[in-house]
């Protein structure tokens, strides 16, 4: 199984830091520390073997700062991340700077700026790293293309690289740009969908309710605390209405239903149980006997106009209603409220039955 396979260790954690924004950037952070820092500390020890005087200490400082900056973001939970990033970020400048006047050794460490953009991009992101990365041309540009700044340069750079380089540097940093802006849009429609992928797999399209296991979920996270209240609200005749009005007609009164429903309860979980059966479920507190009254009640006061036909449909519905205590079992609750709905309805219809 390759690293990359869907389903390897390595691209479930990947996933899970790529999907969330706040483990991502601090993976990067420490991600773009460790490579810088090793890099200079690798650096370090071939300009000590080559002899590069001030260099070395300039890439020991850096890759020693670089430990530092670790620390301050791992350890200062307060902004953190956010000192560490602005210092970095001002020993990334000062080291580039020195290496563009320096040009030690021979004329090449300029060319390691052109890693300032995607180090950038990881750490902050697309505005942020735009202006420190054009601002980082700004400077390239002031000491490579004007007087004023080529006599500042302690190195003899060719004049075909001192022409060029600049333009190099900002094709790598509209390279970058254009990564992150796929990257950053890629991974919003990934959330959105998630989001969305998440709430159609817990409700009903037609009435936003919650279907059967996205009740199942909630009733995971809730608390119960009090007494437990099931209302089992079955709609009267509804067949009658597809036969007689249609479909359409059928789905528009299903809707004003769970309309209404959901107008009389606040701290309750309402679920599109099954065809033209809502369960609600009080998790403790709110609940009071009257509820399914009012609702039975404000149902058949419901007319739907049919568009086109001057006509109009009602409908009633059937409720039962269960409670229990916080150690009831919620599906005992379901199936003795069901109960009690078909006796409302052979009771005659349109009534409730509370025992
Ligand atoms: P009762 O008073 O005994 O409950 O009679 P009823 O006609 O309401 O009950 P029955 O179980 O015989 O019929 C339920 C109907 O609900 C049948 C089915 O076509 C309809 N139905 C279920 N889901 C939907 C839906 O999403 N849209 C529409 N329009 N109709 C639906
Ligand atoms: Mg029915
Ligand atoms: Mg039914």
């Amino acid at each position: 199984m390759g690293i990359l396979d869907r389903d390897s260790k390595f691209y479930r954690q990947l996933t899970d830091i790529v999907t969330d924004d706040e483990r991502r950037r601090r993976v990067q952070f420490y991600g773009v520390f460790l490579l810088l820092g090793s890099v200079s500390a690798v650096m370090t020890a071939i300009n000590v073997f080559t002899d590069k005087g001030t260099l070395t200490w300039v890439t020991f400082a850096f890759a020693l700062l670089s430990i530092i900056n670790s620390f301050i973001a791992r350890y200062i939970r307060v902004r953190g991340l956010a000192i560490s990033s602005a210092l970095f970020m001002l020993e990334l400048a000062a080291m580039f700077v020195y290496f563009i006047v320096s040009g030690n050794p021979d004329g090449f460490s300029a060319i390691w700026i052109c890693m300032l953009p995607a180090c950038g991009m990881l750490l902050f992101g697309i505005r942020a790293a735009s202006i420190l990365s054009l601002g980082m041309w700004l400077i390239l540009v002031f000491f490579f293309w004007t007087p004023v700044g080529r006599s500042l340069l302690q190195y003899a750079y060719g004049e075909t690289f001192l022409m060029r380089f600049p333009i190099l540097y900002l094709a790598f940093f509209l390279l970058s740009l254009l990564l992150e802006l796929i990257r950053h849009v890629t991974q919003r429609e990934l959330a959105r969908l998630r989001e969305q992928y998440r709430f159609l797999s817990a409700h009903d399209t037609l009435t936003t309710l919650l279907n059967r296991s996205g009740l199942k979920e909630r009733k995971k996270d809730i608390h119960v605390n009090g007494t437990q209240g099931v209302l089992f609200i079955d709609i009267d005749h509804f067949k009658l209405v597809n036969d007689t009005y249609g479909h359409a007609v059928g789905d528009s009164v299903l809707a004003s239903v769970a309309e209404v429903v959901k107008t009389h309860v606040a701290d309750a979980e309402i679920c599109r149980w099954g065809g033209e059966e809502i369960v609600v479920w009080f998790p403790g507190g709110d609940f009071h006997d009257e509820i399914a009254d009012d609702i039975r009640r404000d149902v058949e006061k419901l007319t739907l106009h049919i568009p086109g036909s001057g006509k109009s449909v009602g409908v009633t519905v059937s409720i039962g209603v269960a409670t229990g205590d916080r150690d009831t079992p919620l599906d005992e609750l379901i199936l003795l409220a069901d109960e009690r709905m078909y006796q409302a309805k052979s009771a005659g219809r349109n009534r409730v039955v509370y025992n």
